[in-house]
């Protein structure tokens, strides 16, 4: 694995870090990207195999020019983790359009703009792994993120027909849908409970904790772990699935 580049969105926290760490452990070359520098150039600072480039994904230009630099170091990109993502909550009769677009910018449309720029490279050598970090809110609903759910649910559509279209090019397209982990997303979702309905974090983490039959958050590093087998060599017969990382949440 170790002359391959992979490229993780939003890789300087949470899942992308852990994958990021994941991948780099294995020798292979990393770029993070994500809006902050500060995570990126951290995370940077702790392997010879990552280096950091801000971009932010809801913006083609910008992702263009991040993957030209990304490739100028590091080489052709031929392992992409589109992990950037967000979820706010709304009831959905509060959901305004701005905001329904801005989730769709940075969980699905980002997806296209960070695949588009590097499918064509893959195709021409002939090797190349996508993994999309879904959810399981990409294989049934929950109440109060109508347009993530949406996203997410796009997210798994076009890996599908991704993966299909590119079925004879040695390029495999896959989904990972982890349920609850325990990262920023899910920590701000319990303060928030907390705040606003005065529980204490053991009874607000318990909102996230009960939808998992195993009964506790997914770890970064298990999704990580899930997304390092699909870049391998000998997973290049999954295609197009939807692997969900979650206790048995999804079956
Ligand atoms: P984090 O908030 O830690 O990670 C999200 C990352 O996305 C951040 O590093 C953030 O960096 C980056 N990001 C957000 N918006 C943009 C943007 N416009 N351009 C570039 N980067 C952006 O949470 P997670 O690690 O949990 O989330 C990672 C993925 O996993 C997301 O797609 C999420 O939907 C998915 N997921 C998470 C679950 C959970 O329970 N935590 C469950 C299922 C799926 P920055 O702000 O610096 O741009």
């Amino acid at each position: 694995m170790s002359q391959h580049h992979a490229l993780v969105t939003g890789g300087g926290t949470g899942i992308g870090a852990a994958t990021a760490m994941a991948l780099a452990n294995t020798g292979i070359q990393v770029t993070v990207t994500g809006r902050r520098q500060e995570p990126l150039a951290e995370l940077a600072a702790t392997s010879d195999h990552i280096q950091a480039q801000a971009c932010d994904v809801t913006n083609s230009e910008a992702v263009a020019a991040a993957f030209s630099q990304a490739v100028a170091s590091f080489g052709p990109i031929d392992i992409l983790i589109n992990n950037a993502g967000a979820a706010p909550t709304a009831p959905f009769h509060k959901l305004t359009a701005e905001a329904w677009h801005e989730v769709m910018a940075v969980n699905l449309t980002s997806v296209f703009h960070c695949s588009q720029a590097v499918i064509g490279t893959m195709q021409q050598q002939g090797w190349g792994r996508i993994v999309n970090i879904a959810s399981t809110a990409a294989q049934r609903g929950y109440a109060y993120v109508s347009a993530y759910c949406a996203a997410k649910h796009g997210v798994l559509g076009l890996t599908r027909a991704l993966a299909l279209e590119n079925a004879t090019t040695g390029v495999t397209i896959n989904a990972v849908c982890p349920g609850y982990t325990d990262t920023d997303i899910v920590r701000a979702a319990v303060n928030n409970i907390m705040q606003k309905t005065g529980r204490s974090e053991a009874e607000a983490l318990q909102t996230f904790t009960r939808s998992n039959p195993q009964g506790h958050l997914i770890q970064p590093e298990e999704v990580a772990h899930t997304v390092l087998w699909l870049c391998q060599q000998q997973s290049s017969s999954i295609t197009g699935q939807a692997i969900s990382v979650s206790g048995g949440e999804v079956m």
